[in-house]
């Protein structure tokens, strides 16, 4: 993506992340309580919250850093935190148009459950897209994987019939819209076949772009427990080296690769704990396509 970015650009652009205090219907009982396994519970507390109602400060205080570091001079604006569709359009027309207004934001990525998305909001999108064709808009819906007996295990509360609907309505009502999917590798009772599987299921809803990771046990989560009991293992090295290289031969040359490892050395992670940088991680991954004499769509059966 930040290839993808810097040629769209002319420069390298940054993303600020924003906490725009939305929260998740499966953490305030609309759809379950509790949230994904995996999902940092000691944030779940509204007191804790750190949403910044002023977008713009936010922006100014993440920009400042990337300026100072790396001279960076265009920013996109990445609302990461909790599910961040998940109100009416009237509020969320208001934050995005606080962010895009921001004289050195380039784009908006809005990250969100597939079954936090309707008509309505994908309208918007494409108003932003349509109206500011110079900026890039993005979703990205958290597919993760298309077993539901997984999705149910990890309580995502959402099966894959979500996403493969909010793929079909986005590429509907909102077809300038850049679609971005996010994969989870080493989910709880997932083997790697079935985890192929689900790059395949994800390779054939040809997103944009796509974000796979490895699933890393966070403290205060009941995936640390588990792991902690005995009952989950976190993914080896090795094997998500192999796995990922296994995704980027299964994606279409058309997709973007936004990410290919997960947190790895954190406050707050507990595992796995490789010993290495996310950087030596794409190294790995990138000797072993070498080593397979393979690259991206080389097994994508379209
Ligand atoms: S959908 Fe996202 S924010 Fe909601 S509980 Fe799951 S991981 Fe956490």
């Amino acid at each position: 993506m930040s290839a993808l970015l810097k040629r769209r650009f002319g420069e390298p652009v940054y993303k600020v992340t924003i906490d725009a205090g939305f929260t998740c219907p499966n953490i305030d009982g609309s759809k379950a309580t509790g949230g994904c396994t995996y999902c940092d519970n000691t944030s779940f507390s509204p007191a804790l919250r750190r949403g910044d109602p002023e977008i713009r400060r936010q922006i100014d205080n993440g920009a400042k850093f990337y300026r100072e570091r790396y001279q960076a001079r265009k920013f996109l604006a990445y609302f990461q935190t909790y599910t961040n569709t998940y109100d009416d359009v009237s509020r969320l027309r208001r934050l995005y148009d606080d962010a895009l207004a921001h004289q050195d934001i380039v784009g908006m990525s809005v990250g969100t459950r597939p079954d936090c998305i309707d008509a309505g909001k994908l309208a918007l999108f494409q108003q932003y897209a349509e109206r500011m064709p110079d900026k890039l808009v993005c979703i990205e819906y958290g597919m993760q994987t298309m077993h539901d007996a997984t999705a149910e295990r990890i309580n995502r509360a959402h099966g894959h019939a979500d996403t493969v609907a909010a793929v079909e309505l986005t590429r509907r009502i909102a077809p300038d819209v850049h679609l971005c999917l996010h994969l989870i590798a080493g989910l709880p009772g997932e083997n790697a076949s079935m985890i192929r599987a689900s790059m395949d299921e994800c390779a054939r809803l040809a997103p944009d772009s796509i974000k796979f990771h490895h699933c890393y046990v966070y403290e205060n989560t009941v995936l640390a427990r588990q792991w902690r009991d005995g009952l989950y293992e976190a993914p080896a090295l090795q094997s998500h080296v192999q796995l990922a290289a296994d995704c980027i031969e299964r994606m279409p040359p058309a997709t973007a690769i936004q990410r290919l490892v997960g947190e790895i050395s954190s406050p707050g992670v507990l595992a796995p704990t490789w010993g290495k940088t996310k950087m030596q991680v794409v190294g790995l991954i990138t000797d072993e396509l070498r080593r397979r004499g393979t690259h991206q769509g080389s097994r994508f059966a379209s």
